[in-house]
This record gives C-alpha cells, sequence and structure tokens, in this order.
C-alpha cells in the first residue's frame, strides 16, 4: 500500500445513508479494533481474504487442486485458505464452479478508484452527494485515503468519511484536512468497558474527537448502541458527557443489528452476538431521551 493504490473491499454506489445526498461509498481494508459485534468481519485485516460459502460448495476439491501454493485445503469439513502460504493468483475464486469462493480486498489505484466514483458526478451535483470513505478504518490506510480525498476535492466532490477515530492525532490530523463531515463513532465513555468490546482504549479516539470539534470540522459523533455493552442508561447519561465535553451537540444511535452473521460462517470465526437479538428504535426512547435531557439532539 502506498500513497498511490490501497486494498479496498467494496466500491457501493447510490448509498443515501453514509452522508448527505446520493453517495459512493469506498470500503477501505484494515482496522485496528476487534469489535465484537462488528458486521463487516471480512473487513478487518488489511490483507486480502478469502471467504467460503458452504452452502454454494458442491465439493468438488478443484480449489485445492488448481492452488499452486498448497494453501487450500478442507479441515473438518470446511474449505480454508491458509492466508500464509496464499499467493494471490486469484485461480481457486476464479475457478471456483460454484461461486463459493470470494475474494474480499484487492488493490486499487486512486485512479481506478475515482474512475468509478466520478460515474455518477450528476447525481452526487443533483443530490448534495459526493464520495464516503469507510472500512474496516479508512485510518489504517492514511497515505491513501489522504490521496483519494484530495483527488475527490479536486474534483469538486462533498467528502465524507465513517471512522472509528483510532490513530495517532498526526496522521487524523492530516486526514480529516481533506473532509467536509466526519461521522465519528463513539462507542464506550469507560476506556476499560471499551477495550473489553473492541481491543483498543478510547483515550485515542475521544482526543481526536476534541482535536475534529477544535478545527471547526463538521463531526457527526454516532453510537452503536450494543446490548449489554454500553445500552443502560447510565451508559447514555455518560455519552452524552463526553460528546458534550468534547464540542459536540447533537449524535446519532445506531440500534445494534445482526447484519454480519453470515459473513462470520464464511470466514470460519466464531461470532460472539449470535444469539443476541436486534434493537429497534422503539426498544431505545428512553435511551435517547437521556441525551436530550444532557442537551445532546440525539436522533435515529
Ligand atoms: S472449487 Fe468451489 S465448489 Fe469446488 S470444493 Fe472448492 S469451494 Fe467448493
Ligand atoms: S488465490 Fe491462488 S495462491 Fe491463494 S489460495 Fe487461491 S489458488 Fe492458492
Amino acid at each position: 500500500m502506498t500513497k498511490d493504490s490501497g486494498i479496498v473491499f467494496n466500491i457501493q454506489k447510490f448509498s443515501v445513508n453514509d452522508g448527505p445526498g446520493i453517495r459512493t461509498v469506498v470500503f477501505l481494508k484494515g482496522c485496528p479494533l476487534r469489535c465484537q459485534w462488528c458486521a463487516n468481519p471480512e473487513s478487518q485485516l488489511v490483507r486480502a481474504e478469502i471467504m467460503w460459502d458452504e452452502k454454494k460448495c458442491i465439493g468438488c476439491r478443484h480449489c485445492i487442486e488448481v492452488c499452486p501454493h498448497h494453501a487450500v485445503s478442507l479441515t473438518e469439513g470446511r474449505i480454508t485458505v491458509d492466508p500464509s502460504k496464499c499467493g494471490g493468483c486469484g485461480k481457486c475464486f476464479r475457478e471456483c464452479p460454484g461461486k463459493a469462493l470470494k475474494n474480499e480486498g484487492e488493490l486499487k489505484t486512486v485512479k481506478e478508484v475515482m474512475d468509478v466514483v466520478m460515474q455518477d458526478l450528476p447525481f452526487y451535483e443533483e443530490s448534495g452527494g459526493g464520495i464516503t470513505l469507510s472500512g474496516g478504518e479508512m485510518l489504517a490506510q492514511p497515505e491513501f485515503a489522504v490521496s483519494l480525498l484530495k483527488a475527490a476535492k479536486e474534483n469538486g466532490l462533498h467528502t465524507c468519511c465513517e471512522t472509528t477515530g483510532f490513530a495517532k492525532q498526526e496522521v487524523f490530523a492530516e486526514v480529516i484536512e481533506n473532509l467536509d463531515l466526519i461521522l465519528f463513532d463513539v462507542k464506550h465513555w469507560d476506556s476499560g468497558k471499551h477495550k473489553a468490546g473492541t481491543a483498543v482504549g478510547n483515550e485515542l479516539i475521544l482526543s481526536n474527537l476534541k482535536y475534529a470539534f477544535s478545527q471547526g470540522k463538521d463531526v457527526l459523533p454516532r453510537i452503536p448502541v450494543i446490548p449489554g455493552f454500553n445500552d443502560s442508561l447510565n451508559d447514555a447519561e455518560n455519552l452524552a458527557r463526553v460528546i458534550k465535553e468534547a464540542g459536540g451537540t447533537k449524535c446519532q444511535l445506531l440500534p445494534f443489528h445482526q447484519f454480519g452473521e453470515n459473513k462470520y460462517e464464511q470466514l470460519g470465526r466464531e461470532y460472539a452476538y449470535k444469539d443476541v437479538s436486534a434493537y429497534h428504535r422503539e426498544d431505545l426512547e428512553d435511551y435517547r431521551r437521556v441525551f436530550i435531557e444532557h442537551g445532546i439532539e440525539a436522533f435515529f
């Protein structure tokens, strides 16, 4: 990865939930956090990953035979790929007759990404949309993210990101320079509990949140409301406090959902929230009210 190219695992057009207007969302691979409820587990490692869908597999073993590096094997009834042996030739997933193997993550240049993004320029102009960098965590590929955002700005686009805010402040500062809107995840007010749920403490995150506001940036803190992690009224009170202390006046609540469950199966990984019910807006009205009472305009 360089400033000219990075690993991208999806480019999603016509998104209307990731910033204003109609947008193209570019998903960068890699994230320093390990949120136990993560809906995009395939995004966590920076390198490409091959996922296997048991339902589509016809058991022909062609992937095992065709791999020049002997990276594919049948282990306990599952097709698995050893990333330490994989040379990235693509034969296994390209030649899979059942389309059961899927590669997540591809090296793309800034130009390749921008060529796709610019196809929808008339829609951005009509709707006030633009480009959104998401992930994974775009701060895990900071040079590439800066280049993409600069290229977007040179083309007159509105720029937005979805971020965990977890990066050294000098890195964060350079990336946000070219951003018009920052959708900033705030997961827990207590650093120990933040670490228990995501594998990292919240100090850097809260300090970057404060920094972004201090630079006059348009920042929208977003709270994924996760059962048993940050969903008590005491959590709501303290989250409202840290947002206020950082300089915020509003936040978006994102009720927990289970959209990522199937992906854990395809990666052969355990899903910690397997039997946990999703939240709906009506479940979180009392929670939302706590923010309002503390001067933070909370909405879904
Ligand atoms: S090539 Fe595809 S269908 Fe055949 S065993 Fe491998 S994953 Fe299954
Ligand atoms: S991408 Fe190529 S090297 Fe990697 S597992 Fe598939 S066939 Fe083997």
